[in-house]
């Protein structure tokens, strides 16, 4: 605790230490703010970690790839001087059905049409053209995603400037590409993949990155957006990327870590913060769990915003509408992680001859309407008998993940959707409880496995199975939700958490939020780290105090 009247030790203090407040720390330190990093568990990165899931096996713990980091975070922090090193196999996805077929998506488009002309001609002749929309209308959403949206009750000439590029940018789209954005936007994927491709698995690889981490089905409205903003500001097209850090996402962590401190930061671990502490409706400190007070001339929120506001800030100084709303962000988590270690690389019929087709994501979604289906399991507070699955075998591609000694082990990343966070029992399902039925949920998982790697679960030495209750107690994730909150159009750009809180200002005067549940959104981006730096050092730079 300072003495009363003297200035605060540090200019700002960030709560939570994943991968987005770190990116945030990072730039503070580097723009002169005397930072602290206070993380509530004993290694930094959040769900961008690797931890060890058997002696000298190293699984990426919750997300496997990091392919959608902006190139702008990697450059500024210095990402490769501090460690970080990148493996992109030219496979993107290898999607498998149970008769042994299989799609492909590779890095190189003419490759995936070529691949698609056994199949179908006419879906060979339209991704070429998919892909170029895709990356067209992704441009654009990252120009948007780059953008910090509009102050609507006072915009001011930066909003007009602001407004200038992002029109600017619109029209690059020329007439008809800015008529198709409109169009898009509010689409179902399952409609958006069905007006250029016959194949039904097609439409489900492709369509995949439009539910994936959301409580939505392709049939939802808004997918299509969801679709193209994992486009934005990366490679991946039609395809999707797929890159993996050498040492998993934990070493993409541990990279932005290293550059935070370097430019000045203090990052405390084992820091569990219980409350954000305010006066006259400006944020002032922190409180510990330990009872450590400690005060600041702004606090930055890593972590997603309902926790942020019901769970830490005074009641009384969020006022009850303000409550009310920080209560209905929606969080619904539906995605479910398995980890494995294995005694050998399983052998996938569809990819016997070609190993080379593991090295990417691995997705098991056999048409449209099976993941619909898949889907309509948690709307009714049951999980999926025949889950999405997206699989990597990241050991593939970073044999650094398994100690020599264990020569031959490979470790397999899955997650698999949908899985709800409330049970809420039904056709010999339990209610209520994951602790009772996360096992079963594994071997659900498992048995879908087997259906496109036969004998898989014999090679399996361990197992570690993670619901979205375990992401809530374990990751802070409220609700389970991967990305904070869940990404539909009514929490989209201004209304990112909260329509009139979606500037990184949120709540309170010099209260910020820098996590997934600002905008642009959740995934391994650094995108709402790296916006809500800017506009924490256009307020604090030069205010101290
Ligand atoms: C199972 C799963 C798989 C995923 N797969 C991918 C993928 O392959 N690729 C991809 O791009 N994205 C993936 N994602 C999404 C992505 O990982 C997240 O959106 C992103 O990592 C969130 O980063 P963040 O920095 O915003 O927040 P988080 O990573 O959630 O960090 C928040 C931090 O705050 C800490 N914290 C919580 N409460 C407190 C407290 N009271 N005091 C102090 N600290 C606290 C937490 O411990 C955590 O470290 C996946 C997510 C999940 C859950």
């Amino acid at each position: 605790m300072s003495t009363p009247g003297a200035a605060p030790k540090w200019d700002v203090v960030v709560v939570g230490a994943g991968h987005n407040a770190l990116v945030t720390a990072a730039y503070l330190a580097k723009g002169g703010l005397r930072t602290l990093v206070l993380e509530r568990r004993e290694r930094v990165g959040g769900a961008a970690d690797t931890s060890e899931l058997a002696d000298g096996v190293r699984v990426p713990t919750l997300a496997h790839t990091v392919g959608r980091l902006r190139a702008s975070v990697q450059k500024d922090l210095e990402l490769s001087r501090h460690g970080l090193s990148l493996v992109a196999p030219d496979v993107r996805v290898f999607a498998p059905s149970s008769d042994g077929g299989a799609v492909t998506l590779w890095s190189d488009v003419a490759k995936t049409a070529a691949g698609l002309r056994a199949r179908n001609a006419h879906d060979a002749d339209a991704y070429a053209g998919f892909d170029r929309q895709v990356r067209a209308l992704g441009r654009f959403l990252d120009d948007l995603g780059r953008s910090t949206p509009p102050d609507i009750k006072a915009p001011g000439l930066g909003d007009a400037l602001s407004a200038l590029r992002l029109g600017r940018s619109f029209k690059g789209l020329g007439r008809d590409g800015s008529r198709t954005v409109l169009r898009v936007l509010p689409m179902a994927v399952a409609d958006l993949v069905a007006e250029s491709f016959d194949d039904d698995a097609v439409r489900a690889a492709l369509a995949w990155r439009g539910v994936r981490f959301g409580n939505v089905g392709p049939w939802s409205a808004g997918t299509a957006a969801m679709l193209l903003g994992d486009a934005a500001g990366n490679d991946g097209g039609a395809a999707g990327e797929t890159v993996f850090a050498k040492g998993g996402p934990g070493a993409l962590s541990a990279a932005l870590a290293a550059s935070a401190r370097e430019a000045g930061a203090e990052i405390r671990t084992g820091a569990e913060v219980t409350a954000i502490t305010s006066r006259d409706g400006r944020a002032t400190g922190v409180v510990l769990a330990c009872g450590e007070a400690i005060e600041a001339s702004g606090v930055v929120s890593g972590l997603d915003p309902k926790r942020t506001l019901v769970g830490l800030v005074d009641p009384v100084a969020l006022g009850p509408s303000l409550g009310w709303r920080a209560g209905n962000i929606r969080t619904p988590g539906v995605v479910a992680k398995v980890n494995l270690a294995l005694k050998k690389l399983p052998v996938f019929p569809a990819a016997v001859g070609d190993e080379s087709l593991l090295r990417g994501r691995i997705l098991v979604a056999p048409g449209i309407d099976a993941m619909e289906r898949a889907f309509d399991a948690t709307k009714y507070g049951r999980w999926s008998t025949q889950p999405i699955i997206e699989a990597t075998i990241p050991s593939l591609a970073d044999p650094s993940l398994v100690e020599s000694a264990r020569a031959g082990t490979h470790v397999m990343s899955v997650i698999a959707q949908y899985a709800p966070y409330e049970l809420r029992g039904h056709r010999g399902q339990a209610a209520g409880d994951w602790d009772v039925a996360r096992e079963n949920l594994g071997d659900t998982i498992m048995s879908v496995l087997e259906s496109v790697a036969p004998g898989i679960g014999k090679l399996v030495t361990h197992r570690q199975v993670l619901t979205p209750v375990d992401l809530e107690r374990q990751y802070g994730l409220t609700g389970g939700h991967p990305l904070h909150a869940e990404a539909g159009l009514d929490q989209f750009f201004v209304w990112r958490p909260l329509l009139g809180h979606a500037r990184y200002r949120i709540a309170l005067e010099r209260l910020y939020l820098c996590g997934s549940g600002a905008h642009p959104g959740g995934g391994i981006t650094g995108g709402p780290g790296q916006n809500a730096a800017r506009e924490i050092l256009r307020d604090l730079r030069g205010r101290r105090g």
